[in-house]
């Protein structure tokens, strides 16, 4: 269509968010290459984040190895690094925004309870279970005092309400487009979880937008958020970045490399004695 513009020149910023839940591998090497190279090729800037929001899978030695490894495969970045777990107000204050809107609503459920509301749950984009809506719908007194009470709840957003708002949206693709976005798909989502007050979606679109980040490169498995992250940020009046979603490498198994392939960190590999221009030729990235 006429009217997609992927940025390119001074005005690309883009981005590698890894969250260190474990060693970085051959994937999150042909990730990270993805965003770099390109910006560095048309002249743009190329920011680093540290997605480590949930205390429960995230450890420092793992973000240190993450700054390590990418150093020593070549990669420089522009600016400091930010690290997700020192802006938790910041996200507090979206929540706040939108909370104040009435498109939030506390959710006391656990996943054994969403689970359990149906025998075969319908499943989000992203395979996660579909919320049943059970707290949206609590008398509003018992609602209150639980609350009250201080009984622990995460926060949902109540999709019906938030799609209202927004009113149609697309999302623009490199390569492919412009496309018209299913948000509804994920129902009523948690932006704010039980132990920690934020989520991946809230704090992925809060600081590609604090960054003025205009091309979100990430691999393909992202794609299906993407509705969901142009949700929040209409909501938030937040500007649309275009998105370049790359294929993701597979491992001998033909399974997509995880963090469960440790043999194919870069750590082992520079450990096997491996240069960076042998791993970056791996990870099918120049
Ligand atoms: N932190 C996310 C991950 O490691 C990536 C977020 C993104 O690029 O949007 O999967």
């Amino acid at each position: 269509m006429n009217d997609v513009h992927i940025p390119t020149g001074p005005a690309l910023r883009t981005r590698f968010a890894p969250s260190p839940t474990g060693l970085l591998h051959l994937g999150h090497a042909c990730s990270a290459l993805a965003g770099w190279s390109r910006a560095r090729s048309a002249g743009g800037r190329f920011l680093l984040r540290l997605e480590d929001i949930d205390p429960g899978r995230c450890r420092p030695e793992w973000a240190d190895a993450a700054i390590r490894d990418l150093r020593w495969l070549g990669l420089d970045w522009d600016g400091p690094v930010r690290v997700q777990s020192a802006h938790l107000a910041e996200y507090r204050r979206t929540l706040d925004s939108l909370g104040a809107r009435g498109l939030l609503y506390p959710c006391f459920c656990s996943r054994a309870d969403v689970l359990a509301a149906g025998s075969a749950p319908h499943r989000a984009p992203d395979g996660a279970a579909l919320y049943p809506g059970t707290c949206r719908r609590l008398d509003p007194g018992l609602r209150a005092a639980r609350l009250a009470a201080g009984e622990a709840h995460a926060l949902r957003l109540d999709m019906a309400a938030a799609c209202r708002v927004a009113g149609p949206l697309d999302r623009i693709e490199d390569g492919q487009g412009r496309t018209r976005c299913h948000p509804e798909r994920f129902g009523d989502v948690v932006l704010a979880r039980k132990e920690v007050p934020a989520s991946y979606h809230l704090c992925v679109t809060h600081d590609d937008a604090l960054a003025g980040i205009t091309l979100v490169t990430r691999g393909v498995d992202l794609l299906p958020a993407t509705d969901l992250h142009r949700l929040l940020q209409a909501l938030m009046g937040w500007p649309a970045p275009a998105y370049a979603h790359h294929p993701l490498l597979h491992g001998p198994d033909g399974r997509r490399l995880a963090k469960r392939d440790g043999a194919a960190s870069l750590a082992a590999l520079r450990a096997q004695g491996l240069d960076p221009r042998e791993v970056r030729a791996m990870a099918g990235c120049r």
